[in-house]
């Protein structure tokens, strides 16, 4: 008789428990599924920062090689319509890297529109130059960027190498957070496509990885950086 009349509570409580155990599941998968992604955004970040502490170690190996004079931004005229070659900085530097591996890939970065057809191409992995560590010349008519010597870069250890940026930009003057700051484009066709991508700037928890002339790699928020084409020799900043 007693069991009859606690037959509905019992269900209810079962019912109840079934409720919450649900509910513990859908949060614990939530919970898990956040940790897995931000563990995969640790690991991009990571590859990113050791792929950039390479190109900085390649870039000082090439000046090593070329009477202390830094590799030019492309290596044919940079004209109107953008760089006309395969060849910019990040080729130049490619005999320099352990045991001639391709050029490294930010992990995070993102290959959009035309750029999609072109992704092997070495401006579509992410990285961009400090476009302060060139200098412009005209030769025939035609606009090209020659590598400064390394003697000009009074603190190496605050001077912008190399940096994450959207693929199809070859160079920069300042961290790759707003569309006026592009400097140099891989063909301006892909002008749109490259704008339509997250900044480099903002591609690692809000901030992104730089490389810097003394060989060494870290993560900065753009706000970080000294803007200008003279460094202060206090702040991060791409001016020398
Ligand atoms: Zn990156």
């Amino acid at each position: 008789m007693s069991g009859f009349a606690n037959a509905p509570r019992h269900w209810l409580w079962r019912l109840l428990a079934v409720t919450v155990w649900a509910g513990m599941a859908a949060v614990s998968s939530v919970a898990t599924w956040g940790f897995l992604s931000r563990t995969e955004e640790t690991r991009h970040s990571s590859v990113c920062a050791t792929n950039l502490r390479g190109l900085a170690t390649a870039l000082a190996l090439y000046a090593d090689d070329h009477d202390d004079v830094l590799p030019s931004l492309a290596a044919a005229a940079f004209g109107a319509g953008g760089a006309q070659t395969r060849s910019t900085w990040l080729t130049a530097l490619m005999p320099y890297r352990d045991n001639h591996l391709p050029p490294p890939r930010c992990p995070s970065r993102e290959v959009v529109g035309q750029l999609r057809y072109g992704a092997s191409h070495p401006n579509c992995y992410g990285y961009a130059m400090n476009g302060y560590l060139m200098r412009q010349r005209i030769r025939g008519g035609q606009r090209e960027y020659g590598g400064i010597p390394r003697t000009c870069i009074k603190h190496p250890a605050l001077t912008v190498a190399l940096c994450d940026a959207r693929t199809g930009i070859i160079a920069l003057r300042a961290p790759d957070a707003a569309s006026d700051s592009v400097y140099g484009i891989y063909l301006r066709k892909f002008e749109a496509d490259i704008l339509t991508q997250t900044p480099g700037a903002t591609r690692h928890y809000g901030g992104a990885n730089y490389a810097f002339m003394d060989g060494h790699a870290e993560w900065h928020r753009a706000r970080d950086f000294r803007r200008g084409s003279v460094s202060d020799g206090d702040r991060v900043g791409f001016g020398l």
